[in-house]
């Protein structure tokens, strides 16, 4: 019989339901922020790592949002400048708009910190991030999500949209693989 990607998974991290529940608090929180300064905010996701983030988490808003995607990538070789080329920009304007980021996992910090900048290069009234994920021991630069799904340790993680090799985006939880995966 062919293998399936639970196979792969040495341990759950954070289950399907525990995401679930994160999600609607996480909801909850983001749009009473909005709601209170009369917002109408652009989603903006960050393919293709926040997708079923994305999808779980704006269910829950009750008021109205746009959403869009965006595609960035790091520029070669430059890791340590930090910069980052657009792979495929979103749809809207967001000139004059309240943006919020959706992003995975902040990492080293390095690609929110550039995005953030780019939106605001391109004229957007404030930025926010909201990240299911933060490795905090992992950070490089001074960049804090807004609002933090769940602080992990200094693992690699996959699942929920984040990849191994561009596998396991649809595992429905996050976990961590077992060794002999990267051997
Ligand atoms: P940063 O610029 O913060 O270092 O990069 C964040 C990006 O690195 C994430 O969007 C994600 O694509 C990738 N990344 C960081 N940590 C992990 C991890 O534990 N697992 C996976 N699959 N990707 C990760």
């Amino acid at each position: 019989m062919s293998k399936i990607i639970s196979d792969d998974i040495d341990h759950v991290l954070l289950s399907e339901e525990q995401i679930e529940t994160r999600c609607k608090e996480l909801a909850a929180a983001i749009e009473k922020d909005y709601e209170d300064r009369h917002i109408t905010p652009i989603v903006v996701g960050m393919l293709k790592g926040s997708v079923p983030f994305m999808a779980e988490l704006i269910k829950y808003f009750r008021h109205p949002i746009e959403i869009d995607f965006i595609s960035v990538s790091s520029y070669q070789g430059t890791e340590s400048v930090g910069d980052v080329k657009i792979d495929k920009d979103m749809d809207l304007s967001s000139k004059g708009k309240n943006v919020l980021i959706v992003e995975d996992i902040v990492d080293t910090g390095r690609t929110l910190r550039e995005v953030k900048k780019l939106f605001y290069n391109k004229g957007a009234e404030d930025v926010k991030i909201v990240a299911l994920l933060d490795k905090p021991e992992r950070r490089v630069v001074d960049i804090q999500a807004d609002y933090i799904g769940f602080t992990i340790p200094n693992e690699f993680v996959v699942g929920y949209g984040l990849d191994y090799n561009q596998r396991y985006r649809n595992l429905p939880y996050i976990g961590v693989l077992k060794p002999e995966v990267y051997a």
